[in-house]
């Protein structure tokens, strides 16, 4: 056990689990301890999480804890204002919990939106003022960084329900046409069903696609498109240049990638203050990146 001054704590809280890591400056996690607990006990998460906290970080002196959470969040007061998932955290003090039993300040943030800050200290957005980082798969959505700091303004989304079709599914929401209905591992996998193919995934219709089947190559470029829809419009609005795929995204091939890129180079082509949109794969542990992430928002609070 070992006692170290810059350090960074990180928490991770989820309905049912938490995780809290000693991470170094680099990002390498030096001491993890997590543990589960039921949601419907009264007292578990709160019982839990001092625990954990206490446990991860009394032989671990960090500088400051950086903590991700479901629901919606007041960073400034540092309050779980409601979560639908632990209605036990509506209204919970959380950085005050997490810094008395971590000795340590505390931050909070929505843990969908830390994943930029994860790729911004630790990953390819390094030293990046403006980038975009985005969850592809089973879910979809983009955080931004712009001039240093996430976008997070209260009641923003992550993108998942922006319109992109005038008319064309319905979706969970109510509207129509939002991107995720045409850009999730869901979508993939009802158009390879609809095209015959017994499996669906990414990862399996590249390597179909790499063996020269055309119908695979096709319904790849036709996702890629998709995803390109939403981000286009990211990059209409923000001009980020550089969008960092997380997810299932991470399986496609240099193909997809550059069907995405060649989207966004196209809407900006006529601009030329802006950065040429840049199209690739994260380089962080998936696993980690939302314990990056928080570890993230601790070195942005003193940047
Ligand atoms: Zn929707």
């Amino acid at each position: 056990m070992s006692t170290t001054d810059n350090a960074l704590g990180s928490v991770e809280l989820l309905p049912g689990s938490v995780r809290a890591a000693v991470l170094e400056r680099d990002g390498g996690v030096r001491h993890l301890v997590e543990a589960t607990f039921d949601p419907s006990v009264p007292g578990a998460v709160r019982d839990t999480l001092t625990d954990v906290v206490q446990r991860c970080f009394t032989f671990h002196r960090v500088t400051g804890i950086g903590v991700a959470c479901p629901g919606l969040v007041d960073t400034v007061a540092g309050t779980v204002v409601s979560c639908y998932d632990l209605p036990e955290l509506n209204d919970f003090p959380l950085t005050s919990v997490v810094s008395a039993s971590g000795r340590a300040p505390a931050y909070v943030e929505h843990r969908a939106r830390l994943q930029v800050l994860g790729d911004r200290w630790f990953g390819h957005g390094r030293g990046r003022r403006e980038f975009a980082s985005v969850s592809t798969g089973e879910t979809l959505g983009v955080g931004l960084l712009y001039e240093g700091r996430i976008i997070a303004p209260p009641g923003g989304r992550s993108g998942a329900h922006m319109v992109v079709a005038a008319d064309g599914e319905v979706c969970t929401c109510g509207a129509t046409g939002c991107w995720r209905t045409v850009a999730t591992s869901r979508w993939l996998r009802d158009a390879a069903a609809r095209s015959g193919y017994a499996a669906g995934d990414l990862p399996t219709l590249t390597e179909m696609a790499e063996a020269g089947e055309s119908r695979a190559a096709h319904l790849l470029d036709d996702y890629a498109d998709n995803l390109a829809l939403g981000l286009a419009n990211i990059q209409q609005l923000f001009a980020p240049g550089r969008f960092i795929l997380h997810g299932e995204a991470r399986w496609a091939g240099p193909a997809f990638l550059d069907r995405i890129e060649r989207r966004l180079r196209a809407v900006t082509a006529w601009n030329a203050e802006a950065e040429p949109p840049h199209v690739l794969v994260a380089d962080v542990d998936e696993d980690d990146s939302t314990l990056l992430g928080a570890a993230g928002l601790v070195l942005s609070q003193a940047s």
